[in-house]
């Protein structure tokens, strides 16, 4: 199948790129374009020859669809893509339009000559993915647009409008209105002038004081790059060309530093993250096809911590919601804090006062269910307690219109049972978001057992438009996040019954990479709600372990930053400090169970509670619970503060290599502090682990 046209225009030869959606530089498409511009080399009447892409995009880069394919290596490369036409004898113009970024970038600046439109994109962000721009991009760049211009977009990523760059030697000309007849006059025009035509190559690369200009710059990227290296390599790329006697010597020194960038763990997760993101978007059962239902009114239950969250996202993508509350006092008082958090953006320049109001105004706040029936989804958000929701949803089931969708909220009640007290379960569904709603990207959708294929394709582009991202879980309690986190959080507590102190645990997993440790998050999110759990989980399993530090702290009613103490205590309200209470309390509890207390080190605290994570991912893998190993990550990275660079606990299980993280949990289980039943590493680790395989499918 052909990606590209070929047209003759009077004595120019048109190569137009046909690879939606943006013009991928796929296999085929460079295969195409060394032979259009062959062609155009061999026709006598041809005289120039202009690439151009579509309004949408030149083009956008490496195709994605190739990556880690044997095609996005195969020849012709997009260096040799470049070369081919540099040596062509007849003049190439690269005409401008829409996206022009990476790959395409460097193919536009491989041509002779650029006209573009004003507002194409430009940019290099190879960096997002932690690599650089490695078909030449980091030594023809700087020579048009200088090198401190250049540094600042590779480094950054940043996208930049072609007007921004209209006054510097990447651009011939920039055109409006019809950009093909505007490039191939400029291209006649090319042809008549003769002689050898410039490339970018060829032009000077020189910087005053390049010692004091890169050391600054070295400084700044690499305190801002924090655990990235290819920052600091776009850089090193640059100077690279600054200081190689030769063009083709900068070249070869770009190259090199790519492919360490290829090999590298950090890259390697961002292109999981990006990867992953494309794929948890898809049902493999549910195709892309299936008929969604219209979302144009939305209803929410509850105004407390969660629902106003909830409704913010709502109203930010222009949908009505009414909101329902028992009482107007918690009405009001929901709506005063959706008011606060908006205002807040207005004060950071965020929104406009008129925004502020249209937002607002679209909120109708009632107490009375009759007004929700006309909606086309309501998510419920009340107390997590089953006799609550089954109130609510038997009087959804009664007032909702045929065809809504019934959400909730709930973070480890049993879907499938809500789903029971309606008539309807197929409309039911899990949208487990995460606090603060309004800010998290995660949204769990937990595929109840009836849950209709459309209603899941629903909230998947519902999810989408309120700009979140999803991730399907099957029922169980806690879904694919709260129940790796719960065995995390045990495995913590066991660390401190052994020896550890909660402090030297947060620190030494934030220093791992984690946003916040499990004891200063259990002081934000509140003690009491695992404790909570924990009292059912007792119920349900008398042998499992206790964590009876953590019990009697509830028990002296330190739930956290809203009680004032929890692990910490914070004077301020917000700044933890270690509290001596906690501390006896721990000693205390260690005496009385004749704990000699040991010293666990830093490295193994962080194994323990990062391979908790590991084995209940694989268990929740292997169980279907989650559909693929990837949507894992996604849940961690965008819901619970797990560090990007590290790809999520799945990816970084792979990085470690599966066979050393079986050993270690085998290990991890003959310590009578942890629970070793839970230790048994999942059976689909020891499989992968005997195979030689990995979770992510990564190499
Ligand atoms: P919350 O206590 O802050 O708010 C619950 C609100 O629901 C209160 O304002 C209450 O007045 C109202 N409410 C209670 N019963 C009602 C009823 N029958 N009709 C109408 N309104 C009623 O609780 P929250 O933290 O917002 O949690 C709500 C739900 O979200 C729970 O299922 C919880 O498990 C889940 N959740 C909470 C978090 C979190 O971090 N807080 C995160 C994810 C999910």
């Amino acid at each position: 199948m052909s990606v590209s046209q070929y047209r003759a225009d009077d004595g120019v030869a048109v190569i137009e790129m046909d690879n939606p959606p943006v013009n991928g530089l796929g296999h085929e498409l460079r295969q195409e374009i060394v032979a259009g511009i062959d062609r155009a080399n061999g026709d006598e009447a041809i005289r120039a020859i202009v690439l151009i892409g579509g309004p949408k995009a030149f083009s956008g880069g490496a195709d994605i669809r190739e990556f880690n394919t044997p095609k996005a290596t195969a020849e012709p490369h997009l260096n040799t893509v470049i070369e081919v036409i540099e040596e062509s004898a007849k003049p190439v113009i690269a005409a401008i339009s829409g996206a022009c970024m990476g790959g395409g970038l460097e193919l536009a600046l491989g041509c002779h000559y650029r006209v573009a439109l004003a507002d194409a994109q430009i940019a290099l962000p190879e960096v997002k993915l932690g690599l650089l721009p490695g078909g030449g991009g980091t030594q023809r760049f700087p020579r048009v647009v200088g090198v401190e211009t250049a540094l600042n977009m590779i480094v950054s990523g940043t996208i930049v409008p072609a007007d921004k760059l209209k006054d510097t030697a990447l651009f011939d000309e920039i055109a409006d209105g019809d950009l093909a007849a505007a490039a191939t006059a400029f291209a006649r025009k090319a042809a008549d002038k003769g002689g050898a035509h410039p490339r970018v190559r060829d032009l000077p690369l020189t910087l005053d004081n390049p010692d004091g200009f890169f050391g600054f710059a070295r400084n700044t990227v690499r305190a801002a790059a924090g655990p990235f290296p290819a920052p600091l390599n776009c850089l090193e790329a640059v100077a690279a060309g600054v200081y190689a006697s030769t063009f083709d010597k900068g070249l070869a020194e770009e190259r090199r530093l790519f492919a360490e960038l290829i090999e590298s763990d950090e890259s390697k997760a961002l292109r999981h993250a990006f990867f992953g993101e494309r794929a948890a978007a898809k049902i493999p059962d549910v195709p892309s096809d299936t008929p969604t239902r219209d979302i144009r009114k939305a209803a929410v239950i509850g105004a407390g911590t969660m629902g106003g969250g909830i409704t913010m996202n709502f109203l930010n993508a222009g949908i009505p919601v009414t909101i329902l509350e028992m009482k107007q006092e918690a009405l009001d008082k929901g709506l005063a804090t959706v008011r606060k958090n908006y205002e807040r953006s207005m004060k950071k320049g965020r929104l406009t006062e008129a925004q502020v109001e249209e937002r607002m105004g679209l909120i109708t706040p009632t107490l009375e269910y009759a007004d929700l029936g006309d909606a086309d989804i309501v998510i419920e958000a009340v107390f997590e307690d089953m006799d609550v929701k089954k109130q609510v949803f038997e009087t959804l089931d009664e007032v909702m219109k045929e065809g809504a969708i019934l959400a909730t909220n709930t973070s480890t009640l049993d879907v499938d049972k809500i789903a029971a007290f309606t008539k309807r379960p197929q409309d039911v569904v899990g949208t487990h978001f995460f606090s603060p709603a309004n800010v998290m990207r995660l949204l769990e959708v937990v595929r109840g057992e009836k849950t209709a294929k459309d209603v899941l394709a629903t909230i998947m582009t519902l999810a989408k438009k309120i700009r979140k991202v999803a991730v399907v879980s099957g029922v169980c309690d806690g879904f694919i996040g709260n129940r790796m986190l719960n065995k995390y959080v045990a495995e913590a507590m066991a660390a401190v019954h052994e020896g550890a102190t909660p402090d030297q645990i947060d620190k030494a997993v934030e220093k791992w990479g984690l946003a916040m440790g499990p004891f200063r998050m259990g002081d934000l999110a509140g003690n009491d709600v695992m404790w909570y759990i924990r009292k059912r989980h007792y119920e349900e399993n008398p042998d499992m372990p206790r964590q009876v530090i953590a019990d009697r702290l509830c028990e002296q009613g330190r739930f956290g930053q809203k009680t004032g103490k929890g692990w910490y205590d914070y004077p301020d309200g917000r700044t933890p400090k270690v509290d001596p209470e906690v501390t006896k309390l721990i000693e205390d509890y260690r005496k009385e169970a004749g704990i000699e207390p040991r010293k666990i080190p830093d490295a193994e605290i962080v194994e323990r509670l990062i391979f908790a994570l590991v084995n209940e991912g694989a268990r929740i893998l292997e169980e279907g619970i989650a559909q693929r190993a990837s949507d894992i990550d996604m849940v961690y990275l965008n819901g619970y503060g797990f560090p990007l660079h590290r790809g999520g606990p799945m990816l970084y299980a792979d990085t470690v290599g599966l066979f050393k993280v079986v050993r270690r949990m085998r290990r991890f289980a003959e310590n009578p502090f942890t629970d070793s039943e839970f230790w048994r590493p999942a059976p689909l680790l020891v499989k992968l682990s005997g195979e030689g395989k990995t979770l992510t499918g990564s190499a």
